[in-house]
């Protein structure tokens, strides 16, 4: 029986050779080889010369009233060129590298030319010369190589469509089809191989991308609900009065948009279920005391909790901020980093296993093999876009069911969001605690950097401190610390003795770091040249000022989260950017990164500004390819079909429906997501 997963040998005229070729092209099957979809395509109706501007693609009829000439250049290049006559006007054709034309070219004889229009030059440099057939009217151009040719791809296609086009059957439920106006399956790979015009191509395409986002989607679902398996060992059985009266004694009201994370997460652990849930709050948005009532609730139904951070300040900060809020809760607290010695280690570890830690502080260093846990109820990961899936993965098995809250302060934009952590139930904190105002961002071009060392004159002279960042020219840590050092020298050459001047780069040590990040804190400098090492987590509530030098150089979710830094006391924070940034690209983050506060829109802005197929780092960290559609350029369609996948997916019994029959039978065969 035949199937659209025969391989392509099947098709007559594809031998060895060819099928090793076209495998090289990633077609393998009558499959791929469907849904192998054209570049471009070329317009190849007939072109009126006189209107067509410069630099256009043309088709055009004429005479060759010229004999041509070739000559040849370099090796195996040449040149062939004639002139034609279209309604009286004379043009100059050339051809390069196509010396085999000549032989086609006759003196009065008309003929049909594909080119590039030169209205300057009154010239034409051609492309193909076409024989005039009606298919020729829109030309489908597809990737190719050296091995397999335009024409041959074109000529499989073209086969396996009529040998194959009775198994193209719809996979998505009619009544999906209808609602969003999408093509059957079968005419989508019609129109899109063989349009009949630009229009039912782009329409063919819309099909395409939404099904291919829509089944995506649906995995996910799939993979969320085989996640989901009932665990009777991930139920935590808090103590509701005791989280009562910790909320209580905080000095401060829970915002609205924490309570909603609170009672989300809560319930989460309630179930007999594994949680897993990404915590999304902007920098200063107060994810920390969230995470304290999961541990609480962890704690008090008598299991660990455990809080993994990025960095051994971080970690550090966290323990001393949990020590204090936990002091009169039974909770005993561990500190678990790379700097910890092999001798407070060693005394660790026993009590860790047996369960008299019960809150586990530290850093990558948690989920080392040597280190073995009593009743892991809860895994923290604050920052969590820091650490890799495989991170996440180790901690969460250093428990036999461990439910997982995931902390992150860089936005994710909605198209990650959706494509990247799908399989994750995601709780939002969208509003900042009151009283906090929105740091006053400003961009100045280099050429008016003193008026920014006034401004930080100004704010020092109030009391304030101040950061400085450095530019970042490279991923090299060495090279960002010749810059540290040299705006370190400037700052202090101006500032000093008025003012002290400290330094924090990459390339000192753990512990270096942490004395020149308390010393700042604690006031005994009061300007701190920085390069990126301070983009994640330490509170100094009297900084209100942020200069960042070459800002360009830095990625417009990284520019707000290093801006976060300041803005966390009561005082009116300001950021300065400076930066000449070369185009207008560069200009149009500038002015984005001034002109809001919002992280989300920041960083959906950012996505797109970097333009479609320029998201290798995302891609990097897991982000899966798409054929056809681009979770950028497309992200309405990424949405709407994301929502109606979950909506199927909600009814437990849609595998059962008949309209969905033929989807179940499609992702039965094709469960697995790929992410290569
Ligand atoms: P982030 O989400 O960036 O990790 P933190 O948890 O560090 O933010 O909180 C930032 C600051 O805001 C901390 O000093 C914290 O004590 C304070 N904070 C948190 N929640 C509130 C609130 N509801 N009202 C006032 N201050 C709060
Ligand atoms: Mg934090």
């Amino acid at each position: 029986m035949r199937s659209l997963g025969d391989s392509v040998a099947v098709l007559k005229g594809v031998g060895q050779k060819r099928l090793t070729a076209l495998n090289k092209l990633g077609i393998n099957t009558i499959n791929d080889l469907l849904t192998y979809f054209p570049r471009r395509y070329d317009d190849l109706s007939l072109k009126d010369l006189t209107t067509a501007v410069d630099g256009q693609k043309v088709t055009v009829k004429g005479q060759v009233i010229t004999a041509p000439t070739l000559s040849f250049f370099g090796r195996k290049k040449s040149r062939l060129s004639f002139r034609i006559i279209i309604n009286d006007n004379i043009y100059n054709v050339t051809f390069f590298n196509q010396p085999w034309l000549k032989k086609q070219l006759e003196l009065e004889k008309p003929i049909i030319i594909f080119g590039t229009f030169d209205r300057n030059h009154n010239q034409i440099q051609g492309m193909k010369i076409l024989n005039g057939d009606k298919s020729d009217t829109y030309d489908s151009i597809y990737p190719s190589n050296k091995e397999v040719k335009q024409a041959t791809i074109k000529q499989l296609i073209q086969l396996a469509f009529t040998q194959y086009e009775n198994l193209l059957i719809d996979i998505i439920p009619d009544w999906l089809r209808k609602k969003y106006r999408l093509e059957s399956f079968h005419d989508t790979i019609q129109n899109i191989h063989f349009p009949t015009s630009p229009m039912a191509a782009q329409k063919a395409f819309r099909t395409a991308k939404f099904m291919e986002f829509f089944l995506f989607a649906m995995k996910l679902q799939l993979l969320k609900a085989t996640q989901r398996q009932i665990e009777p060992a991930a139920q935590i059985a808090y103590d509701t009065n005791r989280i009562k009266a910790f909320k209580q004694q905080l000095s401060f009201k829970l915002t609205a948009a924490q309570q909603k994370v609170v009672t989300e997460i809560l319930a989460d652990l309630r179930r007999p279920i594994e949680m897993n849930r990404l915590l999304q709050g902007d920098v200063g948005s107060g994810k920390t005391v969230v995470a304290a009532i999961a541990i609480l609730a962890t704690i008090s139904a008598g299991k660990q909790a455990a809080i993994m951070a990025p960095t051994e300040i971080l970690a550090e900060q966290h323990a001393n901020s949990f020590a204090k809020m936990f002091a009169d809760q039974p909770v005993n607290i561990a500190l678990l980093t790379g700097a910890t010695s092999a001798l407070a280690r060693r005394a660790m570890l026993p009590s860790i296993k047996n369960g008299e830690v019960n809150l586990i502080v530290g850093t990558h260093a948690l989920f080392q093999d040597q280190v073995d846990y009593d009743d892991l109820g809860l895994a923290v990961i604050d920052e969590q876009h820091r650490f890799g899936v495989n991170q996440r993965q180790a901690l969460h098995q250093k428990g036999t069911s461990t439910n997982m809250l995931a902390m992150t302060a860089t936005p994710i934009p909605r198209t990650l969001a959706i494509t990247m952590y799908g399989d994750m139930d995601v709780s939002v904190i969208d509003e900042l605690p009151q009283g906090r105002k929105p740091i006053k961002t400003t961009w100045i071009p280099s050429a008016k950097t003193n008026s920014a060392l006034a401004f930080v004159k100004k704010q020092l002279e109030a009391g304030s401190q101040v950061y400085v960042v450095t530019p970042l020219i490279e991923e090299s840590e060495a090279v960002d610390m010749k810059n540290a050092l040299a705006i370190f020298e400037r700052f202090k050459a101006i500032f000093e003795p008025a003012f002290s001047v400290g330094l924090l780069h990459g390339q000192m040590s753990d512990q270096q770091k942490d004395a020149a990040m308390a010393d700042f804190k604690n006031n005994a400098f009061q300007v701190l040249v920085a390069t990126t090492v301070i983009e994640v987590g330490v509170d100094v509530a009297n900084a209100n000022t942020m200069v960042i030098f070459d800002a360009d150089h830095f990625g417009l979710a990284q520019l707000h989260q290093l801006r976060g830094r300041v803005g966390r006391g009561s005082k009116q924070s300001y950021c300065i950017l400076i930066a000449d940034p070369k185009n207008t690209i560069g200009k149009k983050r500038m002015k984005a990164i001034a002109g809001s506060t919002d992280g989300f829109f920041l960083s959906q802005k950012d996505l797109e500004l970097r333009g479609q197929g320029d998201i290798t780092g995302y891609k990097q960290s897991g982000m899966p390819d798409f054929k056809v559609a681009d979770p950028v350029g497309d992200l309405n369609i990424l949405t709407v079909a994301n929502q109606e996948a979950q909506e199927i997916a909600q009814n437990s019994d849609w595998q059962k429906k008949p309209e969905n029959v033929q989807l179940a039978k499609y992702l039965k065969y094709h469960q697995t997501i790929t992410t290569d």
